[in-house]
């Protein structure tokens, strides 16, 4: 079953799910509460199920879609409603930081981020958002529930590791609501649950040398079953893993953030940079 004008089938490989449950959207929405004014990008429109409510509270919107099918009734259909720009690429190869320059007359130039990712590519998109975090005022993603949990956990958690470390070291993870698969056509497997990201401001992140933070983390979670001291052995050893406050004796999975950070930053400091050469 198609929307009005959308005469093109779900592409599963672009892993198209498109949202119909209006309360679900209204939701959506109101997590976003658009400005006018405000530069608000969306990741995937597909057939525009949250576009058009944006769309009609901001009268501007920008759109990055893939599906060149799409283009057309995309753009068909928000005849009337306000100006949508519509990029025809892959959302991983646009430079964020250069679309905020060129939609936002503000002095540090930001836009805002929302879209019911594709599910295959969403870890991929939120490293991508980070990359260019100093330009992101804020984000409204739908994802995987399993995804948004991993994105949220805490140390101790099962699903404790790399995403939410990395995620959280750089931006405030905030858990909105889950949506069930019926919400979509055609529906995913899984549930999917809508989670708000708050980049920190410049000066609250801690992480001094964020390749090697990045280094640090794939490597401790890298075997997440063993020590510290033995997961990091190709980057430092036990007495440094002390030094920095540390335990060498703990898995990935027990240490905090924070410890994290206070790690990559010992080792910045002792003049270790990323890679092993
Ligand atoms: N926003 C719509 C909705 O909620 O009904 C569609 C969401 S659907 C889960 C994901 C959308 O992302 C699809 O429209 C798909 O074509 C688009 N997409 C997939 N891969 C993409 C990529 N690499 N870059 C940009 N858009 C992509």
């Amino acid at each position: 079953m198609t929307s009005q004008g959308f005469s093109e089938p779900a592409k599963k490989h672009l892993g198209q799910h498109f949202l119909h449950e209006r309360t679900v959207i209204d939701r959506i929405v109101r997590a976003v509460d658009p400005r006018p004014g405000e530069a608000l990008v969306e990741i995937g429109p597909g057939q525009g199920a949250i576009t058009f409510p944006l769309l009609r509270r901001d009268g501007a919107l920008t759109v990055i879609e893939f599906d060149r099918d799409l283009v057309a009734p995309l753009t068909a259909a928000a005849d009337g409603l306000g100006s949508l720009r519509i990029i025809n690429r892959d959302v991983l190869s646009v430079d964020f930081s250069a679309l905020a320059r060129e939609l936002s007359g503000a002095q540090s130039p930001r836009i805002r981020l929302v879209g019911n990712l594709p599910y295959n590519l969403s870890s991929p998109i939120l490293f991508h958002a980070l990359d260019h975090a100093a330009a992101i005022t804020d984000m409204v993603f739908m994802l995987q529930k399993e995804v948004v949990d991993r994105m949220a956990a805490g140390p101790g958690s099962k699903v404790y590791g790399r995403l939410g470390v990395m995620l959280q070291a750089f931006c405030t993870v905030i858990p909105l609501f889950t949506v069930p698969p019926g919400a979509f056509r055609p529906p995913p497997k899984v549930d999917s649950a809508v989670v708000r990201l708050v980049p920190l401001p410049a000066d609250q992140v801690r992480v001094q040398d964020r390749a090697l933070f990045a280094q640090v983390v794939r490597e401790a979670f890298g075997q997440r079953r063993k020590t510290l001291r033995n997961a990091l052995a190709r980057t430092c050893d036990a007495a440094t893993l002390d030094a920095a406050g540390v335990s060498p004796k703990v898995r990935a999975e027990q240490v905090p953030v924070a410890d994290f950070i206070a790690l990559a930053n010992h080792l910045a400091r002792e003049g270790v940079r990323a890679g092993h050469g």
